[in-house]
């Protein structure tokens, strides 16, 4: 019996168990892919970009066999099943709070015709790792050693060849509303789709693998993997990477588990993609008067004063993409500098990030704002001068993005030295560490 193979977060042919089971139902098999006006409303400009061109690589790759469709999938997913007279849905599983509401619905609307998920975008799925009295971890250390002893199976062996793909112009039934993956002319920095993700990932593992650790941590080298949007849109699967990291240091594996784990803590606590993980943290005093809605425009664009702060922030106004030291300078900056909601942040990143994923970014904020699990602790306050001293100790990220300071001897003690064009600090570091501290002791 013919079946549907259902793309969301998984576009690609390799290592992809959904399409594998797809196939082994034995009958001919239609992909589709359901472009839904909500998702489409809130991914940000380049996001959406980003994810059009991995749809016409994954198209390419089905020659040209992939039917795209516009609408609420608990609509469309039913009417495309029933145009084939599927008998079931394939699926990989979405374990976000979105993907699992709309899945539900999917699946009521569904009736007797199966919704099948198999496999996630993590190497273990969000969920599958709990202590032994069943309870979630809320600490990464001792969930990082259960999932490494948990492990993961091998890549799923399969490509664009694994099923005889249903040609989505000789389908009879009524898929009138089929619509042409959009075209995009704007420029990204990264390249989108499976074939990119697979050989990113090759340059990756040949050029900076075994450096990683020891220069991961700077922004101006470019030395880590910009494999996150092709982990975000599934272009690649975290398992097909692994292979590679058969070395002793396994300091880009634990960055892959830091991806599992926030995934798996949002998965637990659903919640806590908007509000403190830590509701204890509920209590404390934040800014939001017009002068903090100022200095959040200030934030946005780069003219706060602190350069490895405003260097941040231009990378990603002009490329999606912003280092991780750097997202965690510029998050401290905003909570304990500024004292904003941490969630204001939060949705700007999302806005603008290609890779902005809802696990990693909100987590990656309650890290920065002391309130999410492992969080840095309220007393640490980055110093963004010493940050940017330590971690970009010849300027030459802070020069690249801002060209005020091109010319600047050391862009890490401006002083009399700064230039006219360049803002002045927009607050005193030093005043502010101490009016954050207080904040954070008022919690008791
Ligand atoms: C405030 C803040 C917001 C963030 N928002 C996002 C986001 O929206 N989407 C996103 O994918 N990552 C986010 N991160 C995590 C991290 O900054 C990015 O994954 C990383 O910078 C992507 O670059 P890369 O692929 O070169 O990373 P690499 O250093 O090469 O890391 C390899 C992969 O591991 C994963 N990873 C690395 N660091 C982390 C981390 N701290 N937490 C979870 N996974 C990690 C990513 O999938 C990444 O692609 C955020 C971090 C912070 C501090």
């Amino acid at each position: 019996m013919p079946t549907l193979l259902w793309f969301r977060r998984d576009l690609r042919c390799h290592d992809h168990p959904a399409l594998l089971e797809a196939a082994r139902e034995g009958g001919e098999v239609l992909a589709c892919y359901v472009l839904d006006p909500r998702l489409e409303a809130s991914a940000g400009a380049r996001r959406l970009q980003y994810l059009y061109r991995a749809l016409r690589n994954l198209s390419d790759n089905l020659d040209g066999e992939l039917l795209v469709t516009r609408g609420r999938p608990e609509q469309r997913i039913p009417a495309l099943a029933r145009a084939i007279s599927a008998t079931s849905v394939h699926a990989s599983q979405d374990h976000s709070p979105f993907g699992r509401r709309r899945d539900e619905a999917v699946g009521a609307a569904l009736g007797e015709i199966a919704l099948c998920a198999t496999g996630s975008g993590y190497l273990v799925s969000p969920g599958r790792i709990i202590k032994s009295d069943g309870a979630p971890y809320r600490v990464f250390t001792p969930f990082f050693r259960a999932w490494r002893r948990h492990g993961w199976r091998a890549p799923a062996d399969s490509g664009p060849a694994s099923a005889r793909w249903i040609v989505p112009a000789d389908i009879s039934g009524d898929i009138s509303e089929r619509v042409e993956i959009p075209s995009v002319t704007g420029q990204l920095i990264f390249e989108a789709g499976e074939d990119a993700a697979r050989s990113q990932w090759r340059e990756f593992v040949a050029a900076n693998l075994a450096d990683y650790r020891a220069r991961r941590d700077r922004p101006g080298l470019d030395a880590t993997s910009r494999m996150s949007a092709h982990l975000k849109f599934g272009t690649i699967h975290p398992r097909t990477m692994a292979v590679d990291l058969h070395s002793g240091d396994d300091a880009y594996l634990r960055e892959l588990a830091f991806r599992d784990f926030y995934a798996a803590v949002l998965h637990h606590w659903p919640d806590s993609a908007w509000r403190n993980w830590n509701r204890d943290f509920d209590a404390i005093e934040v800014d939001d008067d017009e002068t903090a809605k100022q200095a959040f425009e200030a934030w946005k664009d780069g003219r706060t004063g602190f350069p490895i702060v405003d260097a941040g922030m231009r990378q990603l106004a002009s490329t999606g993409f912003m280092h991780n030291r750097v997202r965690m300078i510029v998050a401290s900056f905003l909570v304990k500098d500024l004292h904003l909601p941490w969630q204001w942040g939060a949705r700007w990143f999302l806005d603008q990030l290609i890779d902005g994923d809802l696990a990693n970014n909100q987590h990656g904020w309650q890290w920065a704002a002391g309130c999410g699990t492992d969080a840095a602790p309220y007393f640490r306050v980055f110093n963004p001068d010493l940050q940017g001293a330590k971690f970009d100790p010849h300027g030459d990220y802070i020069r690249r993005w801002i060209p005020e300071l091109a010319d600047v001897a050391d862009v890490h003690k401006l002083g009399t030295g700064r230039p006219s064009s360049y803002p002045e600090p927009l607050v005193d570091h030093a005043e502010e560490r101490q009016e954050a501290l207080r904040r954070y002791r008022r919690l008791g």
